[in-house]
């Protein structure tokens, strides 16, 4: 049985304002899953709704670098659906910001969303499964290339890092649930360069960044729906098939 066994159960989709989020969203409403998207801007998620598709859309307002604005977030999916059976830990930020003359506060945002508060709604979501003996569950980290690769543009070495320790946490929840005994799934898509919101805002990025990417204009891109697309697949396997990481690249990405 693919996709199909998901019919009806509940995902919950960090980060599903805009980008890859949003794309995910939708791709799984289709699908006919009941959709809860979580984001700061609300507003936004609900014009994801699809009058033809299968699946309903729930849209919360949620802050993933905010622990308690978690925990309320997976309180309104338990009182009002029951819990969460497929979590998509999407949410996440990338300013440019230097090692040596960087802000605290930002290398502090990019841990925050991207290592703390995908590692808090990972621990909810398995604690909320194993309470209901949920043991088909599946939880998808959105990661990227730069959680394989060293750093590779002026700016980003935090969020390489962070990504990096998104990888080291996948494999560490995948050997948490073997020793639970679980049969709950985990794996991590890793996109290379996807046209987004957060692509498309290269205003406060560093004038050697601009100049590397002015030298790349015609660089290929993903769109976020090729993202969704590794999502889709992952979520069709058969129980017996754990899709550990699905690597996205953009066909001739030059970095
Ligand atoms: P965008 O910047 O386009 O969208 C980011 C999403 O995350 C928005 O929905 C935003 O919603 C949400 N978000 C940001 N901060 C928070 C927060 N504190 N709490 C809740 N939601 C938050 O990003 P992309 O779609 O480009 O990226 C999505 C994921 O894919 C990220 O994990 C990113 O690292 C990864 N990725 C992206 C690549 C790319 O080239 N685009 C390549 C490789 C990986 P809101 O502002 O409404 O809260």
């Amino acid at each position: 049985m693919g996709i199909e066994k998901y019919k009806g159960r509940v995902a919950l989709v960090t980060g599903a304002s805009a980008g890859i989020g949003a794309a995910i969203v939708q791709a799984l409403l289709k699908h006919g899953l009941t959709v809860v998207g979580m984001a700061r801007r609300v507003e936004k998620i609900k014009e994801l709704a699809l009058k033809d598709a299968p699946g309903k859309l729930h849209a919360i307002a949620g802050d993933v670098s905010d622990e308690a604005s978690i925990l309320a977030a997976f309180k309104w999916v338990k009182d009002n659906l029951g819990g969460v059976d497929v979590l998509i830990n999407n949410a996440g930020v990338f300013p440019f910001t230097s090692l040596t003359e960087g802000k605290t506060e930002d290398w502090k945002r990019i841990l925050d969303v991207n290592v703390l508060g995908l590692s808090i709604c990972t621990r909810e979501a398995v604690q909320d499964m194993l309470s209901r003996g949920v043991d088909d569950g599946f939880i998808i980290h959105i990661n990227s290339v730069a959680g394989h690769t060293p750093p590779t543009i002026d700016g980003m070495a935090m969020y390489y890092a962070s990504k990096h320790a998104v990888k080291v946490l996948l494999e560490g929840l995948r050997k948490d649930l073997v020793a639970k005994g679980s049969k709950i799934r985990v794996g991590e898509v890793s996109p290379g360069a996807v046209r987004t919101e957060g692509t498309s805002n290269m205003a406060a990025a560093p004038p050697k960044v601009l100049e590397f990417f002015s030298e790349l204009k015609d660089m290929p891109f993903l769109e976020s729906e090729d993202i969704a697309e590794a999502v889709v697949y992952m979520l069709s396997q058969h129980p017996r098939v754990q899709v550990h990481d699905v690597i996205v690249m953009p066909t001739g990405q030059p970095f």
